[in-house]
């Protein structure tokens, strides 16, 4: 019997354990551990409340989940609860697929300004991540700068831009739909530093912005090239350029009270305040023929109160592991880490990095264990999740099973307010409480 352990229960973890599933049959068994209580990762956390359909995809997780060679250890932190080399010692195989979660820093002056709040802590705020629920992000002000022209930035200013209305159908935590029922953003800027051809928007998740309620994109018609250059993007660069092409000639729409301001060929410079952000400083770029931004030295300030920096992620280090600091993500050759022999794998963003879609890690996880299968012909007699389970216990870590998950799930879907899924819980102790509640 084979054992692999598979660090984090996202997208590239539950489809790294179906591919175990396929290639090795009843000769295998996988563990998921992962550091929060729940699974599903960047789908619980990081996919955009208002996006159901997308995180429609945990059914499938679901179905891996409840096969019988797959075990869930939530709550346990690897590099804290157990070693990297403990977990080697206890299965032939450890895979890490804990994606990237901190944010890529913004690195100019003035960036660690009270109001100045990455992506993840953003978006974790507002999908009960519970490290980031203390957050409070100031939204009193009447301009909310972003930073990034990728599809986290859009759903950073949709979920800013929507009415409560809207969000009525959403897993948004209470919490956060309480903040932006009373928040005063009316102009939302959406800071790129390039042009629209380089935006790294796609097609249906822009054409959102089209149908908000109470809130209107706008471009800047002088912002656009020449309309025969779209010829050569590829066909849903084109889409969304097209739809770039549509908000600008609709125009503002008055009776909107919130306008989502496209701002391109504006980089960063600095955000300026004595205490808090009162403004970001924009410098104007051109582009040379490879699409690199250069800075003109003409610069703007923009007065705003909150600076929301949507520019890419970062894996975190474990203990343990070799780490690539200028990627920001663990040092692999095509997923292996440490070569053949090592034992040890990764998948998704920790391997390449915070890009694609949630699909993409599904080729990336089978991929991985066809690298397992070769490397490993024959289980080593490893005792995989048994010992692992029996050192958690004897160091008082109070892991959480699959069952205990769904003691969970139905729990926050039963204090769900009307018409939403699920009341996330956003305290550990609470969740873990729910989790081990007796069944009614
Ligand atoms: P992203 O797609 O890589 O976009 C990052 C943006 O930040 C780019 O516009 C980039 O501009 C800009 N940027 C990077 N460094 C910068 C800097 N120092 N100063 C100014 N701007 C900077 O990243 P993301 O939006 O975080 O998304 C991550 C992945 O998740 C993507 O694959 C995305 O498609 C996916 N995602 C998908 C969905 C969905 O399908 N609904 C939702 C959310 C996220 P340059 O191009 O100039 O570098």
């Amino acid at each position: 019997m084979r054992h692999v352990a598979v660090i984090g229960s996202g997208p590239a973890g539950f489809y790294t354990a179906e591919a175990c599933l396929k290639t090795f049959g009843d000769d295998v068994r996988v563990d998921l551990i992962d550091r929060l209580p729940v699974p599903y990762g960047l789908i619980r956390s990081g996919v955009a409340p208002d996006h159901q359909s997308i995180k429609a995809v945990t059914r499938r997780y679901e179905g891996v989940a409840s096969e019988e060679p797959v075990r869930f250890f939530g709550n346990v932190t690897v590099g804290q609860d157990v070693a990297i080399d403990e977990l080697r010692g206890l299965y032939d195989a450890v895979v890490v697929a804990t994606g990237a979660p901190a944010d890529r820093p913004l690195g100019i002056p003035g960036a660690d300004l009270p109001g100045v709040i990455g992506s993840a802590a953003f978006v974790g705020w507002y999908n009960g991540h519970f490290d980031h629920a203390a957050l409070a992000p100031p939204l009193a002000g009447d301009t909310v700068a972003i930073i990034g022209h990728g599809n986290v930035a859009l759903d950073v200013a949709r979920i800013l831009a929507k009415t409560a209305e809207e969000l009525s159908g959403s897993d948004i935590v209470g919490h956060a739909l309480g903040a932006l029922e009373g928040s005063g953003v009316r102009r939302i800027l959406l800071c790129g530093r390039r042009g629209p051809h380089q935006i790294a928007m796609t097609p249906k998740e822009l054409g959102e912005l089209g149908h908000l309620a109470r809130a209107t994109p706008q471009v800047d018609p002088a912002d656009l090239p020449p309309e025969a250059d779209d010829a050569m993007l590829d066909p849903g660069q084109r889409k969304s350029v097209a739809l770039l092409r549509g908000f600008a000639a609709a125009g503002r729409d008055a009776t909107k009270p919130v306008t989502i301001d496209f701002r391109f060929f504006a980089s960063p410079q600095a955000i300026l305040g004595q205490s808090h952000v009162e403004a970001i400083r924009l410098e104007r770029t051109w582009l040379d023929a490879a699409g690199g931004a250069h800075g003109t030295g003409e610069t703007v300030d923009m007065p705003c109160a909150m600076v929301v920096s949507c520019i890419g992620y970062r894996s975190i280090t474990i203990p343990g592991l070799p780490y690539d600091e200028k990627l920001g993500r663990f040092a692999n050759d095509a997923g292996r880490i440490g070569g053949v022999g090592s034992g040890l794998y990764c998948a998704g963003w920790a391997r390449r990095g915070p890009s694609g879609t949630i699909g993409t890690n599904r080729p990336d996880g089978f991929q991985i264990v066809e690298e397992i299968a070769l490397d490993l012909p024959r289980a080593r007699g490893v005792e995989g999740g048994a010992g692992l389970a029996r050192l958690l216990a004897a160091r008082g870590v109070d892991a959480i099973s699959f069952d205990d998950w769904r003691r969970i799930e139905a729990a926050e879907q039963g204090r769900a307010r009307d018409g939403s899924p699920r009341e996330k819980f956003v305290d550990l102790a609470e969740m873990i409480a729910a989790g081990h509640a007796p069944v009614a």
